[in-house]
């Protein structure tokens, strides 16, 4: 595995890929990588004849109050996983690399970044499109692996492909979880023992509802109420609610699948966020390999 820093020498290892690969994968992160990280690079490595991985914790995707600065980094760690994992190379540019002095354009991804983590998140979206056009265009590749855990990070980026006519299949991972259900996520690392015990009580929530709807409730406040009754031991509950799976545009009437419900929390002051899909079963095939729909 190659580890490269400059958008250069990544065009120079992407057109050598290119000609050797038929299909190349991509996986963007932003680092201090876990399983949930490992299952996109395994995706695309049984997928793909190439995978390209990046490492880039992206200012322009956090609040001036988020915690940029204390967001965990290890490249020598990431760059082990990768390599084990099956990447062909590592991009991991500094910030003046991706943002030179004088860069003025963004990306504004609409209203489906206006909901849910947009709503408490200002800017958020607009950072991670602006961040993820730079980085397909650079890349180039032919399927870009993202995780269902940010289910509306996933939903701004098939608008983004789809609107911009971005040449890339997009391709949707399921969450991989703790055994006790919470979501694995780099952010978990701040959680003191006493907060990580509280945290798996999102999942909890997120699993009643499922087993709601699959006794065949179909009422979004019965749903987004068997979710709420487990997640009592979160310090704050920022949005709980049950939105179409593809357009997040809310639920009104009776639920037909596939609705996602989506939560945020506060446990501690870290913020942890989650989501289950209803119907899942019928959704599946969609979700695992979906084109820009
Ligand atoms: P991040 O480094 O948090 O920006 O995440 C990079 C990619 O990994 C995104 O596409 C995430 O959705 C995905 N990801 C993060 N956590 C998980 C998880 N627990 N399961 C599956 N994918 C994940």
């Amino acid at each position: 595995m190659l580890i490269v820093q400059t958008v250069e020498e990544l065009r120079q290892e992407t057109r050598r890929l290119r000609r050797e690969a038929r299909r190349i994968g991509f996986v963007p992160t932003m680092g201090s990588l876990h399983d949930g990280h490992l299952s996109l690079i395994l995706e695309s490595a049984s997928r793909c004849d190439a995978t390209v991985a990046s490492v880039f914790v992206n200012p322009t995707q956090f609040g001036p109050t988020e915690d940029l600065a204390a967001y965990p980094r290890d490249l020598d760690r990431d760059a082990r996983i990768c390599r084990d994992g099956g990447v062909d190379v590592l991009f991991a540019p500094s910030v003046e690399e991706m943002y030179p002095e004088g860069a003025t354009c963004f990306v504004d991804p609409g209203p489906v970044a206006e909901p849910l983590c947009g709503a408490v998140r200002p800017g958020h979206f607009r950072g991670v499109a602006t961040v993820v056009t730079k980085l397909l265009n650079m890349v180039q590749p032919d399927v870009a692996f993202f995780g269902r855990k940010d289910l509306q990070q996933c939903a701004v980026i098939r608008r983004l492909v789809r609107d911009l006519d971005m040449p890339v299949e997009v391709a949707v991972v399921p969450t991989v979880r703790e055994p006790d259900g919470l979501a694995m996520s780099s952010r978990n690392a701040y959680l003191s023992p006493e907060e990580r015990r509280r945290a798996a009580c999102l999942y909890r929530g997120l699993a009643a509802a499922a087993a709601a709807y699959g006794r065949g409730e179909r009422r979004p406040e019965a749903l987004v109420a068997a979710a709420a009754r487990q997640m009592t031991e979160v310090d704050r509950l920022q949005y709980l609610e049950l939105r179409d799976a593809w357009t997040l545009e809310p639920v009104t009437g009776f639920v037909e699948a596939p609705a996602a419900l989506c939560v945020a929390a506060f446990v501690g002051r870290t913020r942890l966020i989650d989501n289950v899909v209803l119907g899942e079963r019928e959704a599946e095939a969609g979700w695992r390999y979906s084109l820009s729909a």
